[in-house]
């Protein structure tokens, strides 16, 4: 009702401005309810004629954990909103290694981005293309369809924005490791869990052929992994599960010369979890019969062999039949490219502030694998700080001069809070209490060096974000809920107050809250971390993962999907077709 009298008015409105607008926009009040007469500018004899005032446009890029949940969350009402991605999917990453043996159909984890845009008010537009160059000073982006489309038949377009929103992820890493790119998998998009499948049951078919040698049919049935993080793991946990469990009642001739290699260049396999979690892993792994081999750095891969070293061993070659690279996320070059635009040439991945916006650019966001966030350190504050904090002036600062503002402080600098918590610290006079050696915390009051002395260490709590989907769904959400109340915050801001100019920040920094990992360890088994250090291992965690797992889908239809997969799997087992 509130859309076709709004639009009832627009059309009256139009019907005073011309002829030639108002019979477009009566007839799409009539013949839609007024939604689709909900626009701010239209075309009149070819120009563009305004109503109202311009929304500003905000472009996006990458339709990935970060790209969408921004999308989903943002009120696209209030924008003129345009996606750029090569893929018109989202891909649920966790449950990739699902694919890669059939126990998920690579159907089930993705969501169409067309579906998710239907459901927003307002119009997206969505360009499957791929973005090759962003030039911040022109506020463009430039992009190219692999659909040669347009006149010159390149599928070169270039788009405006007031916002730029980048969320493009990263690439697989080889630490330009000779031969990778050419012989060994990634697990990274869909099409490489689709490609290792085929390849899994390539390597079964080709070791059953009559003519082979057996030293051959091993060569075949030797799966090596690259990297023993998450993804890596839980690749060659999926895998022995799928041999064991389907593939060696099919290939009876050939199921004991199966091997199944992990290698990792530091000493144990996923370190980024507790130490009870990778210990358990390793044993896990050791009965399941996987080999995993740490303080192995991989040098070389041929297409017959991966060549690598260790300080004992030196360097060894070993024969392979399919080889998947897992070793962590690199930078797209079109990155590279928008680093040295931005005056970041020398780091190696862009870096935000706390609110997402890249350093050195006005109005570019970048959330997600492709950035990192460079948190304020305390001490190259602390004399502004400081002189905040004392508002008499008087050169020194009292208990209650900092109580004021505390809460900002904690709130711009995250670490402080952090750091209490670390050293078990009830309250910041306890910091105090140390530096100026008064027993008497409501006496205290510090000059500017026993207020540095005080503060310190607390930068050491500074941490890079780690690169989950996690943190990219979060950053979505944030950067979106910061744009839906962009005007409401420009006349209040609801931020800390700043440090080094008055006033006070229009929204408050992006927090990270840890909800926990898991690990999934085959056979039914998963290991899971959740915040407070709480651990579990075993059955019962596989079925939390089960239930969070479905719960996390982004649509009804894919929670679906997923289930059923996984009830075929139980009941029927994995499909073996090399489709
Ligand atoms: P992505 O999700 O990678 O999205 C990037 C988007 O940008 C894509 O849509 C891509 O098509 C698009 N794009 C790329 N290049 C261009 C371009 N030039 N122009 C326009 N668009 C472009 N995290 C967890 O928290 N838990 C897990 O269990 C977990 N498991 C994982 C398992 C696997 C196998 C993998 C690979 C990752 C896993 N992760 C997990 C990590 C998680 O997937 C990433 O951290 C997350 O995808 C990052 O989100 P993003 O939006 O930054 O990037
Ligand atoms: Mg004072």
């Amino acid at each position: 009702m509130r859309f076709t009298a709004f639009a009832l008015d627009r059309a009256s409105q139009a019907l005073r401005r011309g002829p030639s607008i108002s019979k477009l926009v009566v007839l799409f009040a009539v013949s839609s309810g007024g939604l689709v007469a909900y626009a701010d500018s239209r075309l009149d004899n070819g120009v563009e004629v305004s109503q109202g005032p311009p929304k500003k446009k905000v472009v996006v890029l990458g339709t990935g954990w970060a790209g969408t949940s921004f999308l989903k969350n943002l009120d696209t009402s209030l924008y003129d909103v345009q996606v750029v991605s090569p893929r018109n999917y989202f891909a649920f990453t966790p449950l990739l290694p699902s694919v890669t043996c059939g126990t998920v159909e690579a159907r089930s984890i993705v969501e169409p981005i067309r579906n998710i845009v239907k459901k927003k008010n307002g119009q997206v537009k969505f360009w499957e293309a791929e973005c090759f160059k962003i030039d911040p000073t022109k506020k463009k982006v430039f992009c190219r369809s692999n659909i040669g489309t347009n006149l010159d038949g390149n599928g070169e377009f270039d788009v405006d924005y007031d916002y730029l929103v980048v969320a493009l992820g990263a690439k697989a890493n080889t630490f330009n490791t000779p031969g990778v790119e050419e012989n060994c998998h990634f697990l990274k998009e869909i099409e490489d869990a689709q490609k290792i499948r085929r390849s899994v049951m390539d390597c079964f078919e080709r070791a059953c052929l009559p003519n082979l040698s057996d030293e051959e049919r091993e060569k075949n049935l030797h799966f090596v992994v690259v990297g023993g993080g998450p993804t890596g793991v839980e690749f060659a946990a999926e895998l022995h599960d799928y041999v064991s469990e389907d593939l060696a009642k099919l290939y009876p001739t050939v199921k004991d010369l199966v091997k199944i290699s992990v290698i990792e260049a530091g000493e144990h396999i996923l370190t980024m979890f507790d130490k009870r979690i990778t210990k358990f892993a390793e044993e896990k792994f050791q009965r399941d019969g996987i080999d995993v081999k740490t303080n192995f750095k991989v040098v070389k891969v041929s297409n017959k062999a991966i060549t690598m070293t260790n300080p004992s061993t030196g360097e060894i070659s070993v024969p392979y039949g399919m080889a998947v690279w897992s070793t962590g996320i690199g930078t797209r070059p079109v990155m590279l490219d928008l680093m040295k635009e931005v005056g970041q040439a020398s780091r190696r991945v862009l870096a935000t502030d706390e609110w997402l916006r890249v350093l050195g650019s006005n109005d570019v966001y970048a959330l997600g694998d492709c950035a990192t966030i460079s948190q304020r350190k305390v001490m190259e504050d602390i004399s502004e700080i400081f002189k905040v904090a004392d508002k008499d002036n008087s050169g020194t600062l009292t208990v209650k001069e900092i109580k004021e503002v505390l809460d900002d402080i904690c709130i711009r600098y995250p670490q402080v809070e952090l750091y209490l918590k670390t050293m078990q610290m009830k309250d910041f006079s306890y910091l105090l209490k140390d530096s100026s050696g008064n027993g008497n915390k409501d006496s205290i009051e510090l000059n500017i060096e026993e207020f540095k002395k005080a503060l310190a260490n607390v930068d050491s709590q500074v941490k890079n974000l780690p690169a989950t989907a996690q943190v990219a769904a979060q950053q979505g959400q944030y950067l979106a809920q910061c744009f839906n109340k962009m005007k409401q915050c420009e006349e209040n801001p609801e931020g800390p107050r700043r440090i080094r100019e008055p006033g006070r920040h229009r929204f408050r920094p992006f927090r990270y809250r840890h909800l926990g990992q898991f690990a999934p360890l085959g056979g039914e088994q998963t290991a899971a971390q959740l915040p407070g250090d709480w651990i579990s291992i075993g059955h019962s965690s596989q079925w939390l993962w089960y239930s969070v797992y479905a719960s996390k889908q982004v649509s009804w239809r894919t929670r679906m999907l997923v289930v059923s997969d996984w009830t075929r799997r139980f009941i029927f087992g994995r499909d073996s077709s090399c489709i």
